[in-house]
């Protein structure tokens, strides 16, 4: 099929570990390469954020980026993009009524991507799924006032939520918040995201470590909802170990970095700064030497939609202490892959940490077992032949005017 993803902050081409790309950018990327090995035409329309940004830069064999002119062409914060959403949408609707290339199937990932979608696929009869990656009900939950999401999101994605063709979420607790956000759960499949099982193994080259200290690893972009401080917190309770955190600016701009200091004045505080290192971010190609260094990753966040850290970790044989929330609840099998501990309690995180760590047999346990657990159900081929019979199904429900049947 020639499907049309679009992630309109989220490039796959964007470097990782900044404030604004992470997991959404690397599914896109992984999706897209899936699909096209599955033999369909994929193009990803992101919005262009630089004026040298070529218009369209072929990825791989049978995947495209296309970048939209929608808003100055300059890098803007997402929780900026709404107002061009619009431009973003009109564009889609000229290209697709002028060009040979019509895609069959939208996929909108991120809930701004959903409206610029419902408006083009309503346009031009084409279906739309959708993918929110997270949403904005339980960013308001954990984050208050701090949220600087525009206020009129949670509407725009229950609103979405009922009018696209299909939703895909990506865990159960996905779904119990939007069936809570009144979006009907028979227009929903739930397809988890994947893990790269040829990037992401336990054969290959590792970062070397002190002999006789515990590399302790967390990963991903250094916003507060990941629980880095409560990581630093939990330190004490594992005296022997060094924990690593991946993640934030480039290398060369981690000492400036404000959150970067703000965690390593915690660590001073709690005296474990010489045991904790921020070493910023690190290319996705390299991610691989990191995981497969480590005795265990922790992840520790106070929400996560999905969360493709611990996947990673488990697909390089690396177990995973991990909080109870979002995806970690489906991808981490409690006491057989890793242990989930609540949310925001260093005390319990750093208990976790030190009995996995002082017991060799059942860290091997659940390092087996979390690779055999990756490579089993979260296979990128996988869940790309699942989301390929959903576009099918939202095909074949269209009239050839282009109006939903029944
Ligand atoms: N990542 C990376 N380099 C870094 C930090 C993170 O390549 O320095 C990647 C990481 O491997 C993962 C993604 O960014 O693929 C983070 O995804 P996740 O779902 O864990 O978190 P999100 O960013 O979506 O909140």
């Amino acid at each position: 099929m020639r499907v049309a993803m679009i992630s309109e902050h989220a490039s796959p081409l964007a470097v990782l570990g900044g404030e604004d790309a992470g997991g959404q950018n690397t599914h896109v990327a992984e999706l897209s390469a899936a699909l096209a090995d599955a033999g369909h035409d994929v193009r990803v329309y992101t919005r262009r954020d630089g004026p040298d940004a070529p218009e369209a830069v072929r990825l791989r064999a049978g995947v495209e980026v296309v970048h939209v002119p929608a808003g100055p062409p300059r890098p803007i914060a997402k929780d900026e993009l709404l107002p061009y959403m619009k431009d973003f949408s009109r564009w889609l609707v000229a290209r697709w009524r002028g060009d040979d290339w019509v895609p069959e199937v939208v996929h909108a990932h991120f809930w701004m991507s959903g409206l610029a979608g419902i408006a083009a696929g309503r346009q031009t009869g084409i279906p739309v799924v959708q993918t929110y990656h997270a949403l904005g009900t339980v960013k308001r939950r954990h984050q208050g006032a701090a949220d600087t999401s525009p206020a009129r999101r949670v509407g725009y994605e229950r609103a979405l939520g009922r009018a696209v063709d299909r939703v895909i979420a990506q865990s159960q607790d996905e779904v119990r918040e939007l069936v809570r956000m009144g979006v009907p759960q028979a227009r929903m499949t739930v397809i988890p995201s994947g893990v790269n099982d040829e990037t992401f193994s336990p054969d290959g080259p590792a970062v070397p470590r002190m002999p006789g200290r515990p590399r302790i690893l967390t990963v991903g972009r250094l916003v507060e909802r990941k629980g880095y401080q409560d990581v630093i917190r939990a330190m004490p309770m594992v005296p022997d170990a060094e924990c690593v955190v991946v993640g934030g600016p480039p290398a060369g701009e981690v000492d400036d970095d404000p959150q970067v200091r703000r965690l390593r004045a915690l660590a001073d505080e709690v005296g474990v700064a010489d045991r904790v290192r921020l070493i910023g971010a690190v290319p996705r190609e390299e991610m691989p030497y990191w995981y497969r260094s480590a005795d265990v990753l922790v992840a520790a966040p106070w929400y996560e939609p999905f969360g493709l850290t611990p996947l990673e970790a488990m697909a390089c044989g690396v177990p995973v202490v991990g909080t109870a929330v979002g995806g970690l609840t489906d991808t981490v099998a409690d006491g057989q892959t890793g242990d989930l501990v609540p949310p925001r309690d260093p005390e319990a995180l750093g208990t976790a940490l030190r009995d996995l760590l002082a017991d060799r047999v059942r860290r091997y346990g659940y390092a087996a077992a979390a690779l055999d657990r990756a490579r089993r159900w979260y296979s990128w081929t996988r869940t790309a032949d699942q989301i390929a019979a959903v576009y099918t199904a939202v095909s074949e429900v269209r009239r050839p005017s282009g109006v939903v049947a029944g």
